[in-house]
């Protein structure tokens, strides 16, 4: 019963090598990050978006100041215009230094304000940029990686028509133990035990375990999951 499973895996590694290939293949990998990237391009647009409408609200609640201090000064000018006496004239150079300072704080932060708008206008050139060459890459790679898929094609039917055989002559059941290992990207899968610790990751096993092992029966590893079983 072991032994069939065994034949099986071991074929399966022709299998496994064509799979680790493509999956560890630098177009694959070169795709998978543009991609990854472009997946994420909406999200830091939207960020930008946001901080953009933020910057304006501020923008233009700066400039609404602006406006009234402006109608101050016509005011102002006027008043000066008509002042009477010393007094009136000395509260009105009162009033005229607190409105230059309110002019200069106004003036530096609108200086700011433009250097926060140049660095949002900045990112998104660079998204713009970044996004185009995100394209490019993953349009050649993606490219790549079919071609390098289609060298393999015959290899790789070959290899699944092989198994395909093979797993006629495997317990169904232990079969699909083995597959659902395979399917998560386990290989090897079944181990032969050593002593008393698993035979890939070497975790001693309980009692328990080992008296199920020498029942004939195919036990799981608690630690690497791997398949373990022991020879008669
Ligand atoms: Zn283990």
């Amino acid at each position: 019963m072991i032994e069939e499973l065994l034949i099986y895996q071991n074929a399966d590694a022709k299998l496994r090598k064509i799979e680790t290939e493509l999956s560890g293949s630098e177009a694959r990998k070169k795709a998978v990050s543009a991609k990854k990237f472009l997946e994420g391009v909406e999200q830091n647009v939207d960020k930008l978006d946001a901080r953009a409408a933020k910057l304006l609200d501020v923008y233009e609640k700066a400039l609404d100041e602006q406006e009234k201090i402006q109608e101050f000064q016509t005011e102002f000018a006027s008043a000066l215009k008509d002042a009477g006496n010393s007094s009136e004239l000395s509260y009105l150079m009162k009033k005229a230094d607190e409105v230059t300072v309110k002019i200069r704080a106004l003036a530096a932060k609108i200086n700011k304000l433009a250097e926060e708008i140049q660095a949002v206008m900045k990112e998104y050139v660079a998204i713009k940029s970044n996004t185009k060459a995100a394209q490019a890459q993953y349009a050649e790679n993606a490219k790549k990686y079919n071609d390098l898929k289609t060298s393999y094609k015959d290899e790789k039917e070959s290899a699944e028509r092989e198994l395909e055989e093979l797993k006629k002559k495997v317990d169904p059941a232990l079969m699909e133990r083995y597959l659902k290992k395979r399917a998560a990207k386990i290989y090897p899968v079944i181990y032969e035990v050593r002593e008393n610790v698993c035979g890939a990751c070497n975790m001693e096993l309980p009692m328990s375990e080992i008296n199920r092992l020498k029942n004939g029966e195919v036990i799981e590893c608690s630690q690497c999951g791997r398949l373990l079983y022991r020879k008669k």
